[in-house]
């Protein structure tokens, strides 16, 4: 049995990214949705005693996907969640800039390619900046409810371009969330997870 978390932060914190109404939809409603959906999905069979992420692997291996969907969007929006904070958008703490500049280039190079890959995501999905086993840094564009793991990559940094993320306060203008998005950025957090 899964739990939809609380969200790390006051609805109403980030009016710069997104409106308390957004959140109140996006958590409330479609992150609730998935959790109830994987609830559903798991209750009776071998995955309902296993944790979250061997719920997603197993099930991505199996092809199962009416729980690996609803297991993946669960894990991919609780991550969303810990990345996004008021306080963020400055520049990277050192040594996530030093990373992004050794495989990007620079800050602003790496910002650049992630917003082309946001904006351009046909249909829903997560853009993702991942870590290579061998340390590496790269952009990870992935449909639907993709995420690294199945990849066999650690998540840094997301961004969720699936429509409910932004429809009500930006309607169909993907570009300008991706805008507003840069400064809500939790470099702080995308730190700790840099191995
Ligand atoms: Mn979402």
């Amino acid at each position: 049995m899964f739990f939809l978390p609380d969200l790390p932060f006051p609805k109403d914190s980030m009016p710069q990214f997104c409106s308390a109404e957004t959140f109140d939809f996006h958590h409330g409603k479609h992150h609730a949705a998935y959790v109830n959906k994987l609830n559903a999905a798991i209750e009776n069979t071998k995955y309902a005693e296993k944790d979250l992420e061997t719920v997603i692997l197993d099930s991505h291996k199996e092809q199962n996907l009416g729980v690996f969907n609803n297991a993946a969007q669960h894990w991919n929006h609780t991550f969303f969640w810990d990345i996004l904070s008021a306080e963020g958008g400055a520049e990277p703490t050192e040594r996530v800039r030093e990373a992004i500049e050794r495989d990007f280039g620079s800050v602003e190079e790496f910002k650049k390619q992630f917003t082309d890959y946001s904006t351009k995501l046909f249909g829903s999905g997560w853009v993702w900046l991942v870590q290579t086993p061998e340390g590496k840094l790269e952009i990870l564009p992935l449909p639907n409810a993709g995420t690294p793991m199945t990849e066999g990559k650690t998540a840094l940094l997301t961004l969720d371009v699936w429509e409910h993320a932004y429809y009500i306060d930006y309607r169909n203008d993907r570009a300008k969330y991706i805008d507003a998005f840069w400064g809500v950025v939790n470099w702080e957090h995308v730190g700790s997870l840099l191995k």
